[in-house]
């Protein structure tokens, strides 16, 4: 095969996994989730500009397979993501995921990139920032239930965007608490392990539930709610996988990304199709108001909306230049003359 010279090329930057977590240490964690909620409320702010849909699922009985599409007119984003509970089992991870940006006038990609590590940062950032909204005054303390892959993450994200200094963790694998407070030991957090979820409520003016298990699940009953406090519901984001009783549900003001997606996937699945949510998007924009008094009980059902994650992924682009944590993908055939696609295939077979 003859080599094309790399100038000839159209390359497109690429961002591998080891280079996304030297970005991240690069830029450090609790200031690039502080950054990836600015993009995130930034899009949010122009909301209507964006081509929005329900993520496109492919489910099987062990998890599903989804892509996230959105575009502002200018650029277009996507997400391949997966979800799969009983992966970790196996020591495969529950979610993966990579990503792309696109130049909306030629259709070229302009950017690739991991988005695992990119969606925990994105799903933890968007906590943050709903929380900072939504949180009761002077909450200081988190319930984390449910001690995964995205946990970290979403403890630091309440440190930096919300102000939280202590974390109560419960997981019903100790090990899966052990790990998450090893990890976030020296971080500035308090944390507690706990060995029911009633008890790592305790005290705690924010809670957040990010279990993974296929099915409508109970991690919070109507019971151990008390008024005044502010939900993230993560973990529930398929159709027949959820996490909160709908007693739960009834009494609480429901905040949503994109109502569209979130009533197939969400908690509010187990709702009627009107019962009333409000729209973060009209929230950070001033038009919907946010937590109105101090015993309202307000959740945050969280899916993932592509919104999030063409946020980030423009993050990533306006962050590596200059860094060298990118490298050049020969992904498009991309000859002289563009009607020659065949020609530049011949010419390759004769070196
Ligand atoms: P993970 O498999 O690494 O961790 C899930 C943890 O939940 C495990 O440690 C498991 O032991 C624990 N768990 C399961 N059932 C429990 C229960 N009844 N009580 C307490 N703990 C329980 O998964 P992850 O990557 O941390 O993801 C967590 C969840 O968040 C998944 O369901 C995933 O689909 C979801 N998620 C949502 C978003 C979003 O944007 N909303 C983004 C990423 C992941």
């Amino acid at each position: 095969m003859t080599p094309i010279p790399p100038s000839e090329k159209a390359l497109v930057p690429f961002v591998s996994v080891e280079n996304m977590m030297r970005l991240i240490h690069h830029i450090g964690i609790e200031a690039m989730l502080k950054g990836l909620a600015g993009y995130i409320k930034a899009d949010f702010k122009r909301w209507e500009l964006f081509d929005k849909t329900p993520r496109i699922a492919s489910h099987s009985t062990e998890g599903v397979i989804e892509l996230m599409p959105t575009s502002d007119g200018e650029v277009y984003g996507f997400k391949y993501v997966n979800g799969h509970p009983k992966n970790t089992s196996e020591g495969l991870q529950t979610v993966t995921a990579f990503g792309l940006l696109a130049d909306v006038r030629s259709g070229y990609p302009v950017l690739l990139s991991e988005m695992t590590v990119l969606t925990a940062m994105r799903t933890a950032a968007t906590s943050g920032l709903v929380t900072r909204y939504l949180a009761p005054k002077g909450a200081d303390t988190m319930a984390m239930i449910g001690a995964g892959a995205q946990s970290e993450f979403q403890s630091l994200a309440m440190k930096a965007l919300a102000g939280i200094t202590s974390v109560r963790l419960y997981d019903i694998d100790p090990g899966a608490v052990a790990k998450a407070a090893r990890n976030l030991a020296g971080t500035g957090l308090n944390v507690t392990a706990c060995n029911s979820a009633e008890a790592a409520m305790e005290g705690a003016q924010i809670i957040t539930t990010c279990t993974a298990d296929k099915q409508y699940a109970t991690i919070l009953t109507d019971n151990m709610v008390g008024p005044g406090v502010h939900i993230n519901a993560i973990g529930g984001d398929c159709p027949g996988k959820t996490e909160l009783a709908p007693g739960v549900l009834r009494r609480a003001s429901i905040f949503v990304e994109y109502p569209e997606q979130t009533r197939i996937e969400g908690e509010i699945q187990q709702l009627p199709p009107d019962h009333p949510v409000t729209e973060l998007w009209q929230v950070m924009n001033g038009t919907a108001p946010g937590r109105t008094d101090a015993r309202q009980i307000t959740l945050f059902d969280s899916v993932g909306f592509a919104i999030e994650d063409f946020s980030a992924l423009r993050y990533v682009r306006d962050h590596i230049g200059g860094t060298g944590f990118d490298f050049d993908l020969d992904l498009l055939a991309d000859p002289d003359d563009p009607r020659d696609l065949f020609g530049m295939l011949m010419r390759a077979g004769t070196g």
